[in-house]
C-alpha cells in the first residue's frame, strides 16, 4: 500500500510520520508485537501484526515479537511455535531472537523490589473478596488496605518470602501504593505479582510467584527499547499505570503507548478465549480448521498473505472501534485470487455424457490457458474423451426460458472443448437420470458451428481419465451477524449448522492429482479451492472451497 493511502486511513502512520520530522526519538522507530501465547493467533492479530511490523518496515526501523508469557498455566510451546509461523507466513520478520517477557524475570523482581524501597509497593493479605471490597466502584473511593502502611523492611522480608515459596496460592500479594480513591480503577493499589505455583514453559520452576501484566509490559517494552508501544484501545485506561510503572524505577527508556480501535468482524468470533471453547468442544475440528478465523485456519483455507494483509490495509487503523463486515475479508482475497488462481474445471455432482459419434477409444488433449487474461502463466492439457462429465444442475430436462446450459435437443459448448448437442436422456428403474447420450460436431473447437447456435459455456472433465475429488464446502461459522452479541445466549448457538458440507465422488481434471499446494485454483463457474493439508490416505484429492465467485451473502441480505 501507498504512504499515500497510509495517511489517509491510519493515524499511527501519520503520528509517527510527524515525530520523525520534528526530530523526536532521533528518528528511531523501534515497535513490537506482543502476543499471550494462549491460543493461536486471529484476524485481529493480524491487524496488530500488520501495524506493528508494518510501521516498521515504513519507516525503516525495527519490530520485536516478545511472548508476554505470564501466565503459565494457561500458556504452551505449541501456542508459541503456531504464533511464530503465522507472523512467518504472513510475511514479517522480527528483529534478532524471539523475546520473552519470562527473560526478563529477574530484571522485574529487581524493579519491584525497588518500588518497595521506595515506599511505593507493598505486600498485602487481603482475599481477593476483601480486595474487591476494599476496591470501591467507580461511584464510591476504594479504602486503603490494612496492610498499606507496612515497613519497607517487612515488604522486602515477605516479598522475598514470597519468592522462596514460603507462602500459598492466593495468600499474598505486591501491590503498587498509588491512589486508593483514584477515579481510574487501574489506579487503586493494582497488584504486581500474585503466588503461582506454576511450572512456567520457560523458566520451570524458578518461580512461584509471576508479574503481572501491567507490571510486566512497560518494563519489558522499556528493556528493548521499544519507541512505540501500539495496543488497543481496552488499554486506554491502563496508559496512567504504564507511565506510572515506567516513572517510578529507575530505567532509562519510557515508551510512548498508542491505542487503536480492535478488529470487529460480523459473524465472527476473535477471542481466543472463545475460540479455544469452539476447538475443545470439538465445534470444529480444531485451530487450524478451515472456518475458524486464526491465521493458520485462513491459511488452510486457501487465503493467501497477501490477501489479509491488503484487508488490514483497507481496514486502516483509527480510534473509532466499530464492526467490518467479513464480507470485506473474503473480498480481499478474491481479488487477489482472480489475479493469481490458476484455471481448472471440477465437477461437482457428476452426471455422465456419452459422445456416441466420438470413438470408443479416442483420447486426444485440449490446451486450455492456464489463466484466460494471462498467458504468461502457460496452458494445461486436458483429456477429452468419449465419456464425459457434466454437473447435473447443467442440465434441465425441461428447460426454463433463456436456458443458458444443456437439454434435450439442445447445444452447448463444452469449456475449452467442442459443441455437444443431447439425443438421448437415459433413466434407471426409478426415473433417476443415469447418462445423457449426445453427438459431438467435430469442426466446433474454438470455432462456432455452421448453422446453429449452442446455449452457453459449461464446465465438464473427461469421465475416464480425470481424479476423484472430495470437495468441502466452507461457509461462515456463525449464521447470527454478531454472535457473541447477547448475554442470554450462548454464542455457539449461533453456529451455522451449513457451515461445512462434504460432497464426495467429485470428478476433477485429470492434472489436478498433481495440484498446487502453495495457491488455490479456481475451479471455472464454483469458487476458488485450495487443496487440503491433510490429503489423507486414498486416491482422491481434497480440496476445501476458499471463497465463492460471487458474494453469495450480500443476495441474502438484500432479499431478507
Ligand atoms: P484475545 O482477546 O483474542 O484473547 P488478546 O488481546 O488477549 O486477544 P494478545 O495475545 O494479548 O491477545 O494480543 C497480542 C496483541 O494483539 C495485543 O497487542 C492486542 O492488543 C492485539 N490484538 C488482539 N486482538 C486484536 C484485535 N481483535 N484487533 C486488533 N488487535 C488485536
Ligand atoms: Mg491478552
Amino acid at each position: 500500500m501507498s504512504a499515500e493511502s497510509k495517511k489517509a486511513n491510519n493515524f499511527i502512520y501519520n503520528l509517527i510520520e510527524e515525530d520523525i520530522r520534528t526530530g523526536k526519538n532521533g528518528g528511531v522507530v523501534a515497535t513490537r508485537f506482543p502476543p499471550e501465547p494462549n491460543g493461536y493467533l486471529h484476524i485481529g492479530h493480524a491487524k496488530s501484526i500488520c501495524l506493528n511490523f508494518g510501521m516498521a518496515e515504513a519507516f525503516n526501523g525495527t519490530c520485536n515479537l516478545r511472548f508476554d508469557d505470564t501466565n503459565p498455566e494457561k500458556e504452551s510451546q505449541e501456542y508459541i511455535e503456531a504464533i511464530k509461523r503465522d507472523v512467518e507466513w504472513l510475511g514479517f520478520h522480527w528483529q534478532g531472537d524471539v523475546r520473552f517477557a519470562s527473560n526478563y524475570f529477574d530484571q522485574l523482581y529487581d524493579f519491584a523490589v525497588e518500588l518497595i524501597r521506595k515506599g511505593k509497593a507493598y505486600v498485602c493479605s487481603l482475599t481477593a473478596d476483601q480486595m474487591a471490597e476494599y476496591r470501591g466502584t467507580l461511584t464510591e473511593p476504594g479504602r486503603n488496605s490494612p496492610d498499606r502502611d507496612r515497613s519497607v523492611e517487612e515488604n522486602l522480608d515477605l516479598f522475598q518470602r514470597m519468592r522462596d515459596g514460603e507462602f500459598a496460592n492466593g495468600e499474598l500479594v505486591l501491590r503498587a501504593k498509588i491512589d486508593m480513591t483514584s477515579p481510574n480503577m487501574n489506579l487503586r493499589d493494582p497488584i504486581l505479582y500474585r503466588i503461582r505455583f506454576a511450572e512456567h514453559h520457560q523458566t520451570g520452576n524458578k518461580w512461584c510467584i509471576y508479574p503481572m501484566y501491567d507490571f510486566t509490559h512497560p518494563i519489558s517494552d522499556a528493556l528493548e527499547g521499544i519507541v512505540y508501544s501500539l495496543c488497543t484501545l481496552e488499554f486506554e485506561d491502563h496508559r496512567p499505570l504504564y507511565d506510572w510503572v515506567l516513572d517510578n524505577i529507575t530505567i532509562a527508556c519510557h515508551p510512548r503507548q498508542i491505542e487503536f480501535a480492535r478488529l470487529n468482524l460480523n459473524y465472527t468470533v476473535t477471542s481466543k478465549r472463545k475460540l479455544k471453547r469452539l476447538v475443545d468442544e470439538g465445534h470444529v475440528q480444531g485451530w487450524d480448521d478451515p472456518r475458524m478465523p486464526t491465521v493458520s485456519g485462513l491459511r488452510r483455507r486457501g487465503y493467501t498473505p497477501e490477501s489479509i494483509r491488503k484487508f488490514c490495509d483497507m481496514i486502516g487503523v483509527n480510534r473509532v472501534g466499530g464492526t467490518v463486515d467479513v464480507g470485506m475479508l473474503e473480498h480481499a482475497i478474491r481479488e487477489d485470487l482472480n489475479e493469481r488462481a490458476p484455471r481448472a474445471m471440477c465437477v461437482m455432482h457428476p452426471l455422465k455424457v456419452v459422445l456416441t459419434n466420438y470413438p470408443e477409444d479416442g483420447r486426444e488433449l485440449l490446451e486450455l490457458p492456464a489463466h484466460p487474461q494471462k498467458p504468461e502463466m502457460g496452458s494445461r492439457q486436458v483429456p477429452w474423451t468419449r465419456e464425459l462429465y457434466i454437473d447435473r444442475e447443467d442440465f434441465s430436462l425441461e428447460p426454463p426460458r433463456k436456458w443458458k446450459r444443456l437439454a434435450p435437443d439442445q447445444a452447448v459448448r463444452l469449456r475449452g472443448g467442442y459443441v455437444i448437442t443431447c439425443r438421448e436422456v437415459v433413466r434407471d428403474a426409478q426415473g433417476e437420470i443415469t447418462e445423457l447420450r449426445c453427438e459431438y460436431d467435430s469442426a466446433t473447437l474454438g470455432v462456432n458451428p455452421e448453422g446453429y447456435k449452442p446455449n452457453g459455456v459449461i464446465h465438464w472433465v473427461s469421465a475416464t481419465d480425470s481424479v476423484e475429488a472430495e470437495i468441502r464446502l466452507y461457509d461462515r461459522l456463525f449464521n447470527q451477524e454478531n454472535p457473541d452479541a447477547s448475554k442470554e445466549t450462548d454464542f455457539v448457538d449461533s453456529i451455522n449448522p451449513e457451515s461445512l458440507v462434504v460432497l464426495q465422488g467429485c470428478r476433477a481434471e485429470a492434472g489436478l492429482a498433481q495440484a498446487r499446494s502453495d495457491i488455490p485454483y479456481q475451479f471455472e463457474r464454483e469458487g476458488y479451492f485450495f487443496l487440503d493439508a491433510d490429503q489423507g490416505s486414498g486416491d482422491r484429492v481434497i480440496f476445501n472451497r476458499t471463497v465463492t465467485l460471487r458474494d453469495s451473502w450480500a443476495k441474502i441480505e438484500a432479499r431478507s
